[in-house]
């Protein structure tokens, strides 16, 4: 592995064979999280392609003429030409692993593929999900000095990341934008001392021997397991909705509203989430239809009030979609009137969804025991029905989910975990 500056990049990159070249950035976590794959990887893969890195900071201009608008971004090059697909943000060591297979014979991956030797750690306790709920228990942990690894298949910050701004977290007067809210939390538990292995695939969680294999080849072990894993926003199921999914139809505001300025959009749902999230696309949308099923909203009144008096907003009370479909620029959603079943077209430049969310319980969901809504059961201590595994957060089964309710769960789990291994 190799650093370059613009200077060497026609004779290390254009000139050269198979190359793939990292520009990063300081300061930045999903660098610090591509830094140990892009390093393993070079030793496996070394030998068939060049691994370069680029400082973005010091290089922006060849970054600019590239086309390189965030750190890290990995590109790929074969004799002087890009090849196999740029991959930026919370970059996997898969997605790495399918990019440069694509470039090499099929004998010699094969070949390589043999050379991958398993590896095993332990530790005393792994966290599964670093949300708020996994990042505060992660805290806590390190500062018992407990051996912990977070176990993330995302960058860290959980949900938090991508709310807009949280005005409910207590220490700040000021609303804090949500990302800088979770990049915060996660740098006091990873300053601690708690080790991160983020933007991972997880391939295999065995509670019952607390062990969690990671990228197919890591096997990590621990005396005891917190489950954060959160929750995922459900989708509608009409047809046409998984097909447009990123594609004009989005489930977060934070991510995508920017890019309605003056556009229609149509919102589904009535809760919490839809009505704060709408009175916030409205930042950029010309005009919103907020779709609910029922004849009244679930939000707090407080957020009810803000999208009644917003004249931007009109509302289709007891409606629900029953397609999705894509005409050029537009987005058609067909809706139904519950009352009368006539079904309607609503033309938009993009739909957003929010009607709930469901745990993230599919690696071990047969082997805990649930509520009725597949909502992890625990004790006051977070204790859940396997011995040593502890649940907080969203996935668990309460009445209440915020990032407060997540913060405390993750305290009472780290402090009662550290009591037993005392
Ligand atoms: C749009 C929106 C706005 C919100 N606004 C507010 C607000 O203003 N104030 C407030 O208090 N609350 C708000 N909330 C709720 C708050 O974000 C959650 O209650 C909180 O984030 C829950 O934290 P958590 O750690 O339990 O889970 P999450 O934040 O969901 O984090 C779970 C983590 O687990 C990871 N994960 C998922 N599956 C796996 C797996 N199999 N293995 C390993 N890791 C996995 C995810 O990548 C994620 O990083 C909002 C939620 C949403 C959706």
């Amino acid at each position: 592995m190799k650093e370059i500056n613009t200077l060497e990049f026609d004779t290390e990159v254009l000139q050269a064979g198979k190359v793939i070249l990292d520009f990063y950035s300081t300061e930045c976590p999903p660098c610090e999280a591509l830094a140990s794959k892009f390093e393993d990887l070079a030793s496996l893969y070394g030998k068939d392609v060049k691994f370069l890195k680029i400082y973005r900071q010091q290089n922006r201009e060849l970054a600019e003429k590239l086309g390189v608008k965030s750190s890290p971004s990995l590109l790929f090059f074969d004799e002087g030409r890009e090849v196999a697909g740029r991959l930026s943000g919370g970059i996997k060591r898969s997605d790495i692993i399918r990019n440069l297979d694509s470039m090499l014979p099929e004998k010699r991956v094969a070949e390589l593929k043999t050379l991958i030797k398993p590896t095993v750690s332990e530790y005393d306790v792994i966290i599964l999900g670093a949300g708020p709920g996994g990042l505060t228990a992660g805290l806590y942990l390190c500062q018992s000095k407990i051996n912990t690894v977070l176990i993330d298949i995302a960058l860290p910050g959980g949900h938090v990341s991508t709310t807009h701004e949280v005005s409910n977290y207590p220490g700040f007067i000021e609303p804090q934008a949500g990302y800088l809210l979770s990049h915060n939390m996660s740098e006091q538990t990873k300053l601690c001392g708690t080790v991160y292995k983020v933007a991972v695939d997880i391939t295999k969680v065995d509670l019952e021997k607390k062990e969690v294999v990671i990228d197919e080849y890591e096997t990590v072990r621990a005396k005891k397991i917190i489950i954060a894993t959160g929750t995922t926003p459900n989708l509608t199921g009409a047809p046409g909705e998984k097909e447009l999914k990123g594609k004009g139809i989005s489930y977060c505001a934070t991510c995508d509203a920017k890019y309605f300025d003056d556009k229609e959009v149509v919102v589904i749902g009535g809760g919490n989430s839809a009505i704060e999230e709408s009175e916030y696309i409205t930042r950029f949308a010309s005009k919103l239809t907020i779709v609910h099923q029922f004849d009244r909203f679930t939000a707090n009144k407080q957020a009810q009030d803000k999208v009644f008096n917003n004249p931007k907003i009109s509302i289709l009370f007891e409606n629900e979609p029953r397609a999705f479909t894509r005409d050029g620029d537009k987005i058609i959603t067909e809706i139904e009137n519950l009352k009368n079943n006539q079904r309607q077209k609503v033309v938009s430049d993009g739909v957003f969804i929010f009607i709930g969310m469901k745990p993230n319980i599919e690696l071990f969901k047969d082997k805990l025991n649930l509520d009725n809504w597949g909502y992890i059961k625990t004790d006051e201590d977070m204790r859940t029905s396997i011995p040593g595994v502890y649940a907080v957060g969203d996935v668990t089964s309460k009445k209440y989910r915020q990032i407060t309710t997540a913060v405390a769960d993750g305290t009472i789990a780290a402090m009662a975990i550290a009591k037993e291994m005392d």
